[in-house]
């Protein structure tokens, strides 16, 4: 396992945000995992997956971080059925599926995430969410050091938010994804055009973390946003994208308060022109 001291963080937040923390882990194992949450345990430890749904709103971080980017990645196959550790990406998975012609994750190949994360967010589009292929998945309960398991019926999955969204405490180590098999042509195609037509709306030039707003029911938060005449609307070095008023982008070494201000801005001017109360979907840290 790595153990980094004073880490920069800017390469672990879609944001790129600038920030450091004291310590951050990168775990290989399940026993690495038990080891940092049983020793220094007065030390508050913050989970991080691929960083893409997150907001760094302190430039510096007493807590240690434990980062599952490019370690305890592992992902297996077993027939029709994919499983992955929690830092494997989005993208490994399909690459497994398309090499061994399985269909069903095709929709994630755009959305990055690690399988942690996805599991967490419930992550995915109007289409095909997370829980829609998951079978079980496999945690650590930091409350007793216990690893156990839960099926996909006891997840409590709902329109971006689970069990383990809600407990804070649960570690995801391992999910189960059951696909079906298909076509190597096909799957190759629905995920190309799965990319094209997401680039095609969304600004893949700045750095950001997707949709920073839940999609409050009857209505579409990038239309209320646009309507407004806020598209390019700035806050530091934070911006509403002029491609696509739902997300937020970095374009001038933005921080986290200005990102966390723009939202506040947002919030109030709906508030007030279409008493809609806009929830935040990417996780404030
Ligand atoms: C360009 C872009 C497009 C996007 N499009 C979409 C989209 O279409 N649909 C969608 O749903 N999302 C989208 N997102 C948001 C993001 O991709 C998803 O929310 C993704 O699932 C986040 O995964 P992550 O590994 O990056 O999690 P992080 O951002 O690292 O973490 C998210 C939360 O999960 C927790 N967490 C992470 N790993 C674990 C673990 N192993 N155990 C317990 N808790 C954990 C973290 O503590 C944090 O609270 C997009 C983001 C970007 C940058």
């Amino acid at each position: 396992m790595q153990v980094l001291n004073n880490f920069d963080l800017t390469d672990y937040n879609a944001y790129q945000l600038k920030a450091q923390c004291t310590v951050a882990y990168f775990p290989d194992t399940e026993n690495d995992l038990i080891k940092i949450f049983s020793e220094n345990t007065q030390a508050k430890k913050i989970l991080l997956g691929g960083g893409n749904n997150i907001i760094l709103s302190k430039a510096y971080y007493d807590e240690q971080f434990i980062i599952f980017n490019n370690c305890f990645n592992k992902v297996e196959i077993n027939n029709t059925e994919i499983i992955a550790q929690a830092g494997a990406t989005t993208l490994q998975i399909n690459n497994v599926a398309l090499e061994n012609e399985l269909t069903g994750f095709e929709i994630f190949y755009d959305i990055p995430s690690s399988i942690g994360g996805a599991v967490v967010m419930n992550a995915g589009t109007k289409v095909k969410e997370i829980k829609d292929i998951l079978e079980k998945v496999r945690y650590i309960d930091l409350q007793d050091m216990q690893i156990k398991e839960l099926l996909n019926k006891d997840i409590g999955f709902e329109y971006r938010n689970s069990f383990f969204q809600k407990h804070r405490d649960k570690v995801v180590l391992k999910a189960w994804f059951k696909l079906k098999q298909g076509n190597y042509n096909t799957i190759k195609k629905i995920m190309e055009n799965e990319k094209n037509t997401r680039w095609d709306k969304q600004p893949r030039n700045f750095p950001n973390c997707g949709s920073v707003f839940k999609r409050p029911k009857g209505h579409y938060v990038g239309q209320m946003i646009e309507e407004l005449g806020l598209k390019g609307f700035s806050i530091g070095g934070a911006k509403i994208s002029e491609k696509h008023a739902g997300f937020i982008i970095n374009y001038n070494n933005a921080t986290g308060k200005d990102i966390l201000d723009l939202i506040g801005f947002i919030q109030k001017k709906v508030k007030n022109v279409y008493n809609v109360d806009l929830e935040i979907e990417q996780r404030v840290i």
